[in-house]
């Protein structure tokens, strides 16, 4: 049989033939370089691959064998801390930081093969296992537990295990019938890894931004799109969710986006604690990096190989949240394959199929019971930024994205532009998860947490209506309760919604602080109403000392939170006593 050949090369797609037998997503190394390359298309024996590498110099007649395998996640202990190239590669820190990529044609692992990890069984010989089920747990990082379990697809009798020192490469026991039991498994990043049972949508990912937790929360489990064009600040979202965000787990995919934003974040995040557990924050974080100066066809692998790692880690119990900046880049990805492969393009460009890839990659958030015992509940919520051109919505992939997510929080140039951050319009954004998880914010935080929200979203939106009036008419024609709400309508965004990421003290509110804020907000309003209608003219009320009370709340730390309430409540009290002033 004749060897396989590269017959034409087109940017990153290869044509090459004779390819027998070759599938559909599978890889194969290309040229003398050994390129990694997946194929996209079979037309009898010829095929065409798309190259994951730079192809400068790729030639017509080189060689290109096919692996049989789909591209895989090596999934075991060692991912938490770890920065990862879109194919799966270990990058070192530094190297990824400076944009100094893997050599194209390396084999890089994922995983340290070499270093050795202390297992102790929770299972025994003689014991029957299944899918899912813990056989052991090493401790990944300090207090993290990483539970070993039995693959998909695999079952039996246990007829060897104990505890050992060992690295992913050696086996920890085996099956009756021989099968070898390892630390590490593959798994083909496209494929959803499978679960028991979706559970209902109840619990908040807490975020620590009050304007999300408290007008537009997203379920532990749920999905989210993030359009805002440029400079509107989603990075800055994606990055304080990756920092702050209440998830044991962290994927963070930086997807064809500035490769200085993702050098900014290998530097930071080393440096940044962990509140829940005092430990640098990238011990719960895995980063996969595929910035603008990456190969573009790896940018569609990576958001793939984000999620699979997700799906590993919830898998074993954990609360996963994966934040992908930004999936505009992954589909502009997808555009441009086929563009070189003529297929007939839809919408913008972009081909045909962009909805129902979107719509299966966010089916794969969710909350769900696990398979295997002893049972587990783990979530992936999915945080993606999007970037549609010129900052307009009804371009196709964010229009795709909305017809899927759960919340949309829309960035607003206008507010960015104003330096109201985070940018997050409050007329057009949603959550489909506001009611059901107002209980749990309730018992977090405080009572009425519902109501609360129910009120400042009113007075936002009539503070815009009475807003649009003032221009046309000027703010002196306005009746005081009127000049109230538009009054009180600023407090609400400067004192509660506005959040900066570089306060120290702010850049994360907790869930009790965000309640409180939103609570004394709600009764300052209620304060200075009933003192107009007890007489008092709009000029005598003293907003701004309460206003100002707020505002240092907002500021405050943790430590600080109830005097700082406290001080707060006065002002509201002395101002609804006295209409303010003497
Ligand atoms: P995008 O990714 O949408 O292009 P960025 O996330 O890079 O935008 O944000 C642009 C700038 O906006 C940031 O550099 C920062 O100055 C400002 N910004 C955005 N969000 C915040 C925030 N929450 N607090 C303070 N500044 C912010
Ligand atoms: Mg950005």
């Amino acid at each position: 049989m004749s060897e396989s050949r590269i017959r034409r090369v087109t940017g990153n797609l290869v044509e090459a033939a004779p390819l027998p037998g070759a599938a559909v997503y599978e890889l194969a190394r290309v040229g003398k370089r050994q390129l990694l390359g997946e194929v996209i298309k079979v037309q009898g024996d010829r095929a065409t691959l798309q190259v994951y590498e730079d192809t400068t110099g790729l030639a017509v007649g080189e060689p290109l064998q096919l692996s049989g395998e789909s591209l895989t996640a090596h999934l075991g202990p060692g991912l938490l801390g770890s920065v990862l190239d879109g194919l799966g590669r270990r990058l070192h820190q530094l190297a990824a930081a400076t944009g100094d990529l893997i050599r194209p044609g390396t084999n890089a692992a994922t995983l340290e093969t070499d270093r050795a990890w202390a297992f102790r069984p929770v299972v025994q010989p003689g014991d029957r296992v299944s899918a899912g089920d813990v056989l052991g747990v090493v401790e990944e990082r300090p207090g993290f537990e990483h539970r070993i379990l039995v693959p998909v697809g695999q079952s039996g009798v246990i007829a060897e295990i104990g505890a050992s020192e060992l690295t992913v490469a050696e086996p920890i026991g085996r099956l009756a019938d021989g099968t070898a039991l390892q630390l590490a498994h593959r798994w083909p990043v496209r494929a959803p890894r499978p679960s028991r049972q979706r559970l209902s949508d109840d619990r908040p990912f807490v975020t620590g931004q009050r304007v999300l937790d408290f007008l537009f929360p997203v379920a532990e489990g749920g999905t989210v799109a993030v359009p805002g064009g440029f400079g509107t600040g989603k990075t800055v979202i994606e990055q304080s969710l990756a920092k702050y965000g209440d998830a044991d787990v962290v994927i963070y995919v930086g997807c064809g986006e500035r490769g200085n934003e993702m050098a900014e974040v290998l530097a930071e995040f080393p440096r940044l604690e962990d509140p829940r557990t005092g430990r640098s924050i990238m011990d719960r974080t895995v980063m996969v990096v595929n910035t603008s100066n990456m190969p573009v066809a790896a940018r569609e692998a990576s958001v793939y190989l984000g999620v699979t790692i997700a799906e590993y880690y919830r898998d074993m119990g954990y609360r996963v949240a994966v934040m992908v900046d930004s999936l505009s880049r992954w589909a502009e990805a997808l555009r441009e394959i086929s563009a070189r492969l003529q297929e007939m393009p839809g919408e913008e460009g972009y081909p045909t199929y962009l909805a129902d890839r979107l719509s299966r990659f966010y089916e794969r958030a969710g909350r769900v019971t696990t398979f295997g015992t002893p049972e587990r509940m783990g979530a992936l919520t999915l945080i993606s930024a999007i970037s549609p051109p010129g900052g307009d919505f009804s371009e196709p992939v964010t229009q795709a994205c909305l017809r899927v997510a759960g919340a949309l929080w829309a960035l607003d140039a206008g507010l960015a532009h104003e330096r109201q951050f985070p940018a997050v319009d409050w007329e057009t954004s949603y959550s489909l998860y506001a009611e059901a998880v107002t209980p749990w914010f309730e018992s977090a935080g405080g009572d009425r947490w519902g109501e609360l929200r129910g009120e400042l979203q009113e007075l936002l939106q009539r503070g815009r209506e009475l807003h649009d009036i003032a221009m046309l008419v000027g703010p002196d024609t306005l009746q005081d309760p009127d000049r109230l709400v538009l009054e009180m309508a600023r407090v609400i965004r400067e004192a509660v919604l506005a959040q900066s990421a570089y306060d120290p003290n702010d850049a994360r509110s907790s869930v009790l602080k965000t309640w409180h804020l939103a609570r004394l907000a709600c009764e300052l309003y209620r304060a200075a109403k009933a003192a107009l209608e007890a007489g008092v003219s709009f000029e005598r009320l003293d907003l701004a000392h309460s206003h100002r009370a707020l505002r240092s709340l907002r500021g405050a730390a943790d430590g600080e939170l109830d005097a700082l309430a406290a001080d707060a409540q006065a002002a509201i009290v002395a101002l609804g006593r006295a209409g303010g002033r003497p």
